[in-house]
């Protein structure tokens, strides 16, 4: 093979060495090394510097030589001529430039890995992630899982979660889903986790939603009890029309109507109607919160403390679960509010 060399002067290279060699002028080290590509280009190169950043050329520089001839040579193939020319740059001057990234990322992420040059590895992963696009998105994640390099996955996994139906019709996933079936699997095993985490969280979300309009309930209907509100209000206080409305007074108009309905209704809870109940839930529930034990103005708050004693055997374990998500809901709250007040 017909090989040609780059002289150090002119190759790019060797510039910032060149820099570091104007310094001690005379006496400058003399390239000891060739680093042969695929292309037939030969580097020279200097085996201390490659040694002293990547232990892999270490190794390799140090193993006894087979050759007769005095000359060193290290073959980088299977990746572009340029590539390699960027990779030795990189071992002088611990850069890379943008366009070295947008061109060879993928084969500076190889080359990193390959030859153990951590430095490299990190630049190349934050370059790529900046760089996913659907196309390119499989091609970057099976060489992420090659290469070791887990944030660069994850990222490729997520997008490739999120945009499913655009990376499905890529070349680069037809090509996957014929030759490497396990990372075909693996994926859809990521997508599979991320759709059920997804509906765990909204889940999660929607009950303690549930939890928070509780707790609000239990506000207002406390203080419709004791101090009365817009239209609704305790037997010996008028409750003033004037009054304006609270600061929760969605939640609030419906405990004032659910105990309008309550007052008035003729089937009750015991003739089965709905609304009755949810009042008796709404003043049970009170009841397993509220700490006051005489001065409690909300109805029933007693009979229903005096009957929990009574029935402590029958005594509802979802019935507690409730009351403590409720309570916490409600310390949640008011912790927030106390963050937000000191803000
Ligand atoms: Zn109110
Ligand atoms: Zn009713
Ligand atoms: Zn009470």
């Amino acid at each position: 093979m017909q090989t040609m060399t780059v002289s150090p002067i002119n190759f790019p290279a060797f510039r910032c060495l060149s820099d570091f060699t104007h310094q001690t002028s005379v006496g400058a080290p003399l390239p000891d090394v060739q680093i042969r590509t695929s292309g037939g280009l030969s580097i020279p190169a200097h085996s201390s510097i490659l040694a002293s950043v990547s232990p892999v050329l270490e190794n390799i520089l140090d193993r006894p030589r087979k050759r007769s001839t005095s000359e060193n040579i290290i073959p980088i193939l299977g990746v572009p001529c340029d590539s390699v020319v960027a990779f030795v740059r990189f071992l002088y001057s611990l850069r890379c430039t943008e366009e070295e990234m947008d061109n060879y990322g993928i084969h500076l992420l190889a080359l990193s890995h390959v030859f153990s040059v951590p430095q490299l590895k990190q630049r190349c992963t934050r370059a790529l992630s900046g760089r996913l696009t659907v196309e390119n998105v499989v091609d970057v994640l099976k060489l992420a899982r090659m290469c070791d390099a887990p944030d660069l996955y994850l990222k490729c996994m997520k997008l490739v979660s999120n945009e499913f139906k655009a990376v499905e019709n890529t070349e680069g996933w037809k090509f996957l889903q014929n030759h490497d079936p396990w990372l075909e699997l693996e994926i859809l095993q990521f997508l599979d986790e991320t759709e059920s985490r997804r509906k765990r969280r909204s889940k999660k979300r929607e009950e303690q939603n549930l939890y928070v309009q509780l707790s609000e309930a239990m506000e207002c209907l406390e203080h419709i009890c004791t101090e009365g509100c817009t239209s609704v209000g305790p037997y010996d206080k008028e409750p003033t029309k004037n009054r304006e409305p609270c600061s929760k007074f969605s939640t609030c108009h419906g405990v004032q109507l659910l105990i309008r309905h309550f007052a008035g209704c003729n089937k009750r809870v015991n003739g089965g109607c709905c609304r009755c109940k949810q009042m008796w839930q709404l003043l049970r529930l009170h009841s397993s919160m509220c700490d006051q034990t005489d001065c409690c103005r909300v109805p029933m708050c007693r009979q229903f403390k005096l009957r929990a004693q009574l029935d402590k055997k029958g005594d509802d374990a979802r019935w507690r679960l409730l009351v403590r998500r409720v309570m916490s809901a409600k310390a949640m709250s008011s912790l927030y509010l106390a963050k937000r007040r000191r803000e």
